[in-house]
């Protein structure tokens, strides 16, 4: 290579591995030339002229317009958040919720069917089974993990797969490649919401998957500050199903979570890295404590798709779910011992969390409808954080001895 090709090589960030992109990618320096990504907190843009206004609004002219369309903060944090995925295009939302909504929503219209999996986040299975049958999109449920189920679903007008891997809370694992493949010999798309895994764990988009939505809020804010939600596709898929719809719609982010979000990208890979190696740890911990009925990690030998797992994820992730014996007593008893750890119900952050499912995130289905999600009322998720894993394994070993011993435990 010519030092002059050499040079432009490195200019390039598609020629930059993960942690460089996620520092320097798709930053646009303003006239100052700031060291730290600045924050555009504008609604509009002002033009030299009537005929540069002009410009802008028939695209002759690609500058910005207005942040309900666009926002220079914003159009960061897509470029950063395309780099990390490997996606072409992207556009930001104000929450996951309405990544979700507008991924779903922009592709389909009445007469149109979708097959979901039923193992889905509430809001999700909301949008899914009471708002769009209300615009006469019917949908289908089906158990993710059999993929009979997936196939036998499918209609002349389905137009959309829908999925979450790995679940919540059950993190059971869904075959990515095999599910795309269904999808695309009956014509229809596979969106995946990669919430669990996050973007440095699981790429969707490399097993087929068409599009990949994002509650931001999770691991890539990753401190409990902000909503937010993001969609990445092709440039193609972007332009005919999503561009018209955000801009038209308004769920749009604001520059302000835009530019927290982006500040959070440089840290992700370490965050999440390290979250999800103290999770393993805390694994292998509950995974022979007397006190602990069941534990479901999907880095561990002992998860029933541990080979799927690691075909498709770079690690077993940040998540821990375990059940303890006693039922809702039982739990109660176990998160209400905890000290470091906290009870509430996000996910991804720099916290550890608890969250008894049964009672909170999945209240609202029926004790049946729970059963088939696999959710008990004595099983707890872990979500796990950054800190010292020494300390959270002190915090849950003391939580769990609150429950009177051995008896319970031979339950
Ligand atoms: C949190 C979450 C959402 C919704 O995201 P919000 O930012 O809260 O709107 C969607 N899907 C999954 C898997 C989530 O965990």
């Amino acid at each position: 290579m010519t030092k002059k090709t050499a040079d432009e090589a490195l200019k390039d960030p598609k020629n930059w591995r993960e942690a460089t992109r996620l520092v320097h990618g798709g930053t646009l320096r303003s006239q100052f030339g700031e060291t730290s990504e600045a924050l555009f907190l504008t609604q509009g843009f002002v033009y030299d002229t009537a005929e540069a206004a002009e410009a802008r609004f028939n695209g002759q002219d690609p500058g910005f317009v207005y942040s309900r369309y666009s926002n220079p903060t914003i159009a960061m944090f897509e470029e950063r958040m395309c780099l990390l995925e490997g996606a072409e295009a992207a556009r930001a939302t104000a929450s996951g919720m309405a990544a979700v909504t507008a991924a779903l929503m922009g592709q389909l219209k009445a007469g149109d069917h979708l097959v979901s999996a039923r193992a889905l986040f509430g809001s999700c299975l909301y949008v899914i089974e009471e708002l769009l049958p209300r615009f006469g999109i019917a949908a289908t449920l089906v158990d993710g993990a059999d993929l009979a189920q997936w196939e036998a679903a499918v209609r002349p007008e389905t137009k959309v797969f829908f999925l979450e891997t790995p679940t919540n809370p059950s993190l059971e694992i869904y075959d990515l490649k095999a599910i795309a493949d269904i999808a695309h010999r009956h014509g229809a798309r596979l969106v995946v919401d990669n919430v669990f895994a996050s973007p440095v764990l699981q790429k969707p988009l490399q097993f087929g998957a068409d599009c990949v939505v994002y509650s931001t809020t999770k691991h890539i804010d990753g401190q409990g500050r902000c909503l937010g939600g993001i969609i990445l596709s092709s440039r193609e898929f972007i332009d005919t199903y999503i561009h018209t719809y955000l801009r038209q719609t308004g769920p749009a982010l604001s520059p302000f979570n835009a530019w927290v979000m982006l500040k959070s990208l440089e840290t992700l890979p370490l965050r999440v890295n390290h979250q999800a190696a103290s999770a393993a740890r805390i694994a292998d911990f509950l995974a022979t404590h007397p006190n602990v009925k069941r534990l479901v990690y999907p880095g561990r030998a002992d998860h029933p798709q541990a080979a799927l797992a690691r075909r498709q994820m770079k690690s077993g992730g940040t998540l821990v779910t375990f059940e303890v014996p006693g039922g809702k007593a039982g739990a109660f008893a176990v998160a209400n011992a905890l000290s470091i750890i906290k009870i509430s119900n996000n996910l991804g952050d720099a916290k550890s969390i608890i969250t008894h499912p049964a009672t909170t995130t999945h209240q609202r289905l029926t004790p049946e409808g729970r059963a088939k999600m696999g959710i008990s009322d004595g099983m707890l998720r872990l979500s796990v954080g950054l800190e010292d894993v020494e300390d959270l394994i002190a915090d849950l070993s003391h939580a769990l001895s609150a429950l009177a011993q051995p008896g319970l435990a031979a339950e």
